[in-house]
């Protein structure tokens, strides 16, 4: 399958700085910033800095050294945020049936309360 990635998705405009944002954490591969509309005392959206659509698109494309960086930002995210002592949810939806708003890959980080049970 071939990805397309619109370049104007508002999360390539805030990697590019036309929009702010709340930064947690960023390194080389890896920009984490809070979710503007939280879903939990701790939200936090953690996006590759390349352009990839989903984590299909980007397991696909991307090299190990962005997976890795990207993977590891996560971690970094939920130390930084104490939550990986009482437990997190990390979620990327992808495509229409994932109700994927935002068509650049992102994970949510949620925690900071107990969230029950959730698959769908
Ligand atoms: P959904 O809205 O169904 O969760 P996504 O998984 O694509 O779809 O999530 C997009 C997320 O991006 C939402 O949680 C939304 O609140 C968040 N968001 C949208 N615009 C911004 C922004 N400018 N800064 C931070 N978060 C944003």
């Amino acid at each position: 399958m071939a990805y397309a990635y619109d370049d104007q998705n508002i999360f390539a405009k805030i990697l590019r700085g036309e929009i702010p944002n709340d930064t947690v954490f960023e390194s080389d591969h890896a920009l984490a910033f809070r979710d503007i509309s939280p879903a939990a005392p701790t939200h936090v959206l953690v996006i590759p800095k390349g352009p990839y659509v989903s984590m299909d698109h980007f397991t696909q494309e991307a090299s190990e050294a962005e997976i890795v960086g990207f993977m590891r930002a996560i971690g970094e995210v939920c130390r930084l945020e104490g939550v990986s002592e009482d437990g997190f949810r990390a979620i990327s939806n992808a495509g229409r049936n994932g109700v994927q708003e935002v068509p650049h890959l992102h994970v949510h980080i949620i925690g900071g309360r107990p969230l029950g049970r959730m698959l769908a």
